[in-house]
Formats: structure tokens, sequence, C-alpha cells
């Protein structure tokens, strides 16, 4: 059987390797071997649960719409579904399958105990009045309450959401469910609302932890593999305590933003941010880019990058500004990818110069472009590890609203990086042991720690 999400291509593949492996599920021997697999197939590359609504929104001018608008809910074998909501114009239905089957990998590789979910709505937010988008979120909620909830399936924010919106959808599903524990219905909400300390940072500051782990802590450790690998990263991560790494970033929203501004502040690595992009523009700067007058600037600019040489003088940053894609190939050692998916490709791949590719954003490099990067020696830490940091403070999140009890921003940082070393400590030294790359790695634990739960679930007979 074919595995339908692009994501099945890569666990079909970390079937084939366990289905080798008669260590991994040893019970099953010869013909019942090869049903169980077939039962793990079937069951991994469907959704559970695949929703679409059109959401009735009048509009302030008087016009109604009908808005497309999706929830996706891929596996619950491991806890509720969860995952973000995304508001976009280019949402479609087998992207948010991707990305709800994507959340139920990330979430069992690092151990939280939850499936998962995706939710989007065909729209973009920019074009439409607050009043109007509080409306939108609402609408969701009621049109979905039904298999939404706190120990159902709990979204969060994604592209075009923020904790406004989460604090919107509560409300409802508070209103539409009276009397019902509600904290945990939605997680990324305000604090005042019960958001965590910390949500904000979580997947910017667990994705820059990814990189920093990687070249601070195993690069040392790992000097013989690097001598005999004379590859693009391996040369790059040699050298890199003896001079500044350069760092290119796509994307300046909360993801975006939050990497730029821990490579600039970070006291383990001397990285340098050389370039940074968004919707609009790439601003460039040689000598490193001033990351906090960056940050001030979009915080008055709702969330926009200057994009003219006026704007740039006036807040004092010196930066040339380059065309939106730019960022993708400049020589730089480090690129991390914090926008959207697919902006690396086979049609593009060959421009790119990076030596390490971080995936703060989900699916941005397409599979055929992974495969020749990594045949060209370039490190990619994939989405499933680096951009976890948001679904564990979420967790935290979730944990707080059932406990009432809430934690320091400090303690939520500690357990964050606690949670991913975790995972890196599993994945990273497979890496110099074995001849696949990362995001394979990721797969097999993955699939692997799902397979095992299922099989205890009696799913595989
Ligand atoms: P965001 O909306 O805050 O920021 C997106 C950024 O990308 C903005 O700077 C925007 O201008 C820029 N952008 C949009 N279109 C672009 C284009 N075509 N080229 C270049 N830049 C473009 O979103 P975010 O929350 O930072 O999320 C970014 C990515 O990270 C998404 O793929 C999201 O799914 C993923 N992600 C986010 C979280 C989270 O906690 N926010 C968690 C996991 C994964």
């Amino acid at each position: 059987m074919k595995l339908a999400s692009k994501y099945g291509e890569v666990v079909q593949e970390s079937l084939n390797a366990l289905l080798e492996d008669e260590s991994f599920l040893p019970n099953f021997k010869e013909e019942e071997r090869k049903k169980a697999f077939t039962s793990l197939e079937s069951i991994l590359s469907t959704p559970n649960q695949i929703q679409k609504s059109f959401l009735r929104v009048p509009l302030e001018n008087g016009k109604v719409l009908r808005i497309p608008a999706f929830r996706v809910q891929h596996n619950n074998a491991v806890g509720p579904y969860k995952g973000g909501i995304r508001f976009h114009e280019t949402v479609r239905e087998d992207e948010v399958i991707n990305l709800a089957t994507l959340m139920t990998l990330k979430n069992t590789l690092h151990d939280v105990p939850f499936g998962g979910g995706k939710g989007g709505v065909v729209i973009n937010p920019r074009e439409f009045t607050e009043k109007e988008l509080h409306t939108i979120s609402k609408k969701y909620v009621h049109n979905f309450s039904d298999i939404l909830g706190p120990d159902k399936d709990i979204p969060a924010p994604d592209v075009g959401t923020g904790e406004r919106e989460m604090d919107w959808m509560m409300g409802e599903y508070k209103s539409i469910h009276p009397g019902r524990p509600y904290r945990g219905s939605f997680t990324g909400k305000s604090q005042v609302n019960g958001g965590s300390l910390g949500r904000r940072e979580a997947t910017g500051k667990g994705v820059y932890y990814t990189l920093r782990y990687m070249l601070h802590n195993f690069v040392n450790e790992n000097e013989e593999w690097f001598k005999k690998n004379e590859n693009r990263f391996a040369k790059t991560a040699l050298n890199h305590t003896n001079r500044q790494l350069t760092v290119g970033i796509q994307g300046f929203g909360n993801v975006g933003s939050v990497a730029a501004l821990e490579s600039y502040t970070c006291n383990y690595l001397d990285t340098k941010v050389v370039a940074v992009s968004d919707r609009n523009v790439t601003l460039y700067n040689e000598e490193g880019l001033d990351i906090k007058a960056l940050i001030e600037f979009t915080s008055q600019h709702e969330g926009d990058l200057p994009t003219t040489d006026e704007a740039l003088s006036q807040s004092n940053i010196k930066a040339e500004i380059q065309d939106r894609e730019d960022v993708l190939y400049l020589d730089t050692d480090v690129l991390i990818l914090a926008a959207l998916e697919e902006q690396i490709r086979e049609d593009n791949v060959d421009k790119v110069k990076a030596r390490m590719i971080v995936e703060g954003a989900n699916g941005p490099v397409t599979l055929e472009a992974d495969r020749k990067l990594s045949d060209d020696g370039v490190l990619i830490i994939p989405d499933i590890l680096a951009n976890a940091g948001g679904v564990i403070v979420s967790y935290f999140e979730w944990l707080q609203g059932r406990e009432t009890q809430f934690y320091s921003e400090e303690e939520v940082f500690t357990m964050l990086f606690k949670k991913m070393k975790e995972t890196m400590d599993n994945i990273y030294p497979q890496f110099f042991s074995d001849p696949f790359p990362l995001r394979q790695n990721c797969y097999i634990h993955s699939v692997m720690k799902l397979s095992n739960i299922l099989y205890r679930h009696g799913k595989l007979y």
C-alpha cells in the first residue's frame, strides 16, 4: 500500500528498515510480521478524521462569506490530538493532512503525550477587520465544537493566528460547554487567560538550541567522524571555534525573530546574523544585522521588516535591501528556515550554499531537495526535531491549566531544554554512527515508538 501524505514516503522507509530489524516487535514472525506491518502502514497513512466546514461570516460591509475551514485529526494513540490552526490563503486539505501527520510523529518523537492534529482556515487575515477575525475564530470553534476539547483535541496558534485568536476561541469553547473544564481546550493563550510564560519564544528558542547543541556539544565529541567526512557541514563545524559563524534566517515572525535574537545574543556559539527576510524583502549586512533594532521596528509595523532605505536610516539600521528569495542563496554557514513550507525544492536547491539548514518552519525543504542537500554533505536539522519547542511548552501550558499551578519563565525554559536535550541525545549519536540522515533517524525513532504503542493497544491484529 502506498502511503498518501508526503511524510508517508519517509514513514514507509522507516517501516521498511524496522521490518528487517527482528529485535523490533520480536513476537511477530514471517507472515504474521508482514500482516502487522501492513496494519501499521494503513494506520499511519490515513488520518482518523478529516472535517471540513464552511464558516458563515457576515462582514462589516454587509456581505456574507462562506469560508472553507478544516480540522484534521491524524492519530491519537499517544494522547489527545494536538496541533495549530492556520489562517492563510494557501491552506489546502492535503497540506493540513500532512501537517497533522507531522504532529503525530513530532509529539511521539519528543515523548509529548499528545496525538497529531491540525486546522486551517482559507483566508488572508490581513484582509479582515478585527471584528471579522473574532467572528471567524468563534465560528471555527462553533462548527468543530463536537471534536474539540481538553481531552479530545487541543488546538494552538500557527501561521496567521496568535494568542488573541486562542483567547477568543477558548472563550467560545467555554460558552458552548458551560460548567465543563475549558482551560486546557486551547494552548498559546495570553498569560492572563492561562497561557504559559515562555510559550511565544519557545519554538524559536528550541530551533536555535538544536543548532547550538549540535555544534557546541556534539562536534567536539565526534572529531573522528569529522576527520573522515570532509563534507560541507564537517568543514564548517570543525572550524566553528576559530571564527564567527554566519547565519541567514528566512521569516521574521514568531519563530524567525526569536531564533535571530538567540543567534544575536548567544554566549555558547559565536554566531552573526548577516541576513533576515520576510514576505517582502531580504535585509543583508555582512558585518551582522542589529537584530534588537529590527525586532523593535517590526513591533511597530505590523510585523514587517523595513522595505526602504529611508525606513532603515530612520531606525538607524545598516542593511542592504535585497529580493525576498535572496536569503536562501547567500553564502552563509547556517540557514534557518522559519517562514512557510516548500521553500527549497528541486528547482532551486542547486543555488543553496549554506552548510547547515535548520527547519524552524514545517516542511520548508522538499524531500527531493533534502536528498540532494544530504548527498552534498549539508546537515539538515529537520522540523520534527527542531521546531518542537512550541508544542512542548503547549504541553506545559495544558499541564498548568490542569494543576492551576504556574511555572516561572526560567522553569519553563529549563524544562523545555531538558526535554529537547533528551530527544537529541537519542538522535544525534546515531547520526554519527549510521548512514541515515537526521530526518530519517527521527522518523525511525518516532515510528518505532508509535508502533510499539499501537501494538500494546492491540491495534495490529
Ligand atoms: P508568523 O506568521 O509569525 O511569521 C511568518 C514569517 O514568514 C513572517 O515574517 C512573514 O513575513 C514571513 N513570510 C511569509 N511568507 C513568506 C514568503 N513567501 N517568503 C519569506 N517569508 C515569508 O509565523 P510563525 O509562527 O513564525 O511560523 C513560521 C513557521 O514555523 C510556519 O511554518 C509554522 O507552521 C512553523 N511553526 C511555528 C510554530 C510556532 O510556535 N509559532 C511552531 C512550530 C512550527
